[in-house]
């Protein structure tokens, strides 16, 4: 099976040439819980809940017999000129559901689109357009928070700030302006999350008045950078982000596609700050992890923006998969299971559970900061437990974690040298127990042969 694999498949977010020795490849036969079985029987707790799209555990029964419902039914219908019910009722539902902010009129329409990325670039074009239409072309710039991450597309790239991601291609993109992230791992000492977060924003206040007529839209991931390494802002950032992009007249996209359906708590992050973005661009776990889909949530003013006699005044963006029945159908199921099994109240519960587990390794010698958001948890491991001392790149810690914790049964994928614990929601104490020792079992390997 790995030598068949390697004959033909070119894996992502891979350097080929490490498989299989640096980095194992472990063929998965199938899925049940939490847990990911190997083609050997091999058993592996998916701590990472598959690149974060994983809500409610592999193969969630509910949701395979919803698509199977659906693949007998209409599997998939051109999306211009035509309507179906998973399309509608889902657009209902997230609306229904979406952040709300008093005396702001709500998120009151859904634009599909069939990944992260491409969810992203919709929110993108979307706002530019919007000014473009209105006779405002000068509106021609982004605005994007230093360490954020916003997918691999050419639009999405060009307003992500991981050099890892981004240098290479760094010719192709369009220039976008970064603002100081307001991650509170880089506050100084003494420091709170709150003050720090407070500064970032001030630094924001000055780029908009700079730029602020020149921008379109600013885009963030509220309150956690998860691709950036699990770093956690403190909430008031984004409210006065809201304030500040409203004083310029700037758009505000939240880029819920990896915080959103109750990772950091409440069912959106921006939730946490009471506030409402303009666009609001979902993915990875609207599915339940099931099929690939995304959603552009948007204010009835932007769609009415491109209301004209005018098709190039019309928002001609299309993917050939927009809004595709079976996706819809999962999704909606998805939906349906946060209110059947009381998802969010069960959370409260398991974070409060990881809390405490995090809290016994918070004294091994190599960790320079536990954070939580919810049902994310990092570990930030470096030489010498403080942040002015991390790994050299060579070292490769995470990557020795990484194979220790899949020799005990573990998926725990790191970020460079940041441990996060993000499982599926139905994740239980006893595998919590086990992630736990793991993780411990994982850096103590590590660190000590990279001392
Ligand atoms: C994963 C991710 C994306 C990109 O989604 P894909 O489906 O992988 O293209 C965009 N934004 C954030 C915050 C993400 O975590």
């Amino acid at each position: 099976m790995i030598a068949r694999d390697l004959a033909v498949l070119w894996h992502p977010c891979t350097q080929m040439r490490e498989h299989p020795d640096t980095l194992p490849l472990v063929p998965i036969a199938r899925g049940e819980g939490a847990w990911l079985v190997g083609h050997d029987g091999r058993r592996y707790l998916d701590a990472v809940s598959s690149w974060w799209t994983n809500l409610f555990g592999h193969a969630e029964p509910r949701i395979a017999a919803a698509i199977a419902r659906q693949a007998g039914q209409l599997e998939q219908v051109i999306l211009a000129g035509f309507s179906h019910e998973p399309a509608v009722a889902l657009a209902e539902r997230l609306l229904a559901l979406a952040p709300r902010e008093p005396g702001r009129a709500p998120l009151s329409k859904v634009f599909y689109a069939d990944n992260g990325s491409a969810g992203v670039e919709v929110a993108l074009k979307m706002a530019f357009h919007w000014f473009r239409n209105r006779g405002q072309a000068q509106r021609t710039k982004f605005i994007a928070l230093e360490n954020g991450y916003h997918g691999e597309t050419i639009g999405a790239l060009a307003v992500g700030d991981i050099p890892l991601y981004r240098r290479v291609y760094a010719p192709l993109l369009a220039e976008a302006i970064f603002a100081p992230s307001p991650d509170a791992y880089l506050a100084r000492d003494g420091e709170s999350p709150v003050q720090y977060a407070e500064r970032a924003a001030d630094e924001l206040r000055d780029i908009l008045e700079r730029h602020g007529h020149e921008t379109c839209a600013l885009i963030l991931e509220p309150r956690v950078q998860c691709a950036g390494g699990m770093r956690m802002h403190d909430p008031v950032y984004l409210k006065r982000v809201r304030q500040l992009c409203d004083a310029h007249g700037v758009f505000l996209i939240a880029d819920e596609i990896a915080v959103g359906f109750g990772r950091t708590g409440t069912r959106f992050a921006c939730e946490q700050a009471g506030i409402q973005p303009d666009l609001m661009c979902l993915s990875k776990g609207l599915t339940g992890g099931f099929l690939p889909l995304a959603a552009v949530l948007a204010t009835q003013a932007i769609y009415d923006g491109f209301l004209d006699e005018s098709r190039e005044r019309a928002f001609l963006h299309s993917h050939s998969y927009t809004g595709n029945p079976l996706a819809c159908a999962a999704a909606l199921q998805a939906q349906a299971i946060f209110d059947e099994d009381g998802i969010l109240e069960r959370n409260t519960r398991t974070a409060a559970t990881m809390t405490s587990l995090a809290a016994e390794l918070r004294d091994l010698p190599h960790i320079a900061d536990v954070r939580q958001a919810g049902m994310i948890l990092a570990f930030e491991l470096t030489k010498n437990g403080d942040k002015a001392t991390p790994f050299a790149a060579q070292s490769r810690v995470g990557l020795l974690a990484y194979r220790k914790a899949l020799d005990l049964g573990v998926v725990l994928r790191p970020l460079g040298d940041i441990l996060y614990w993000m499982p599926p929601y139905c994740v239980d104490d006893e595998q919590l127990r086990l992630l736990a020792d793991t993780t411990r079992a994982a850096i103590l390997h590590a660190t000590q042969d990279a001392a």
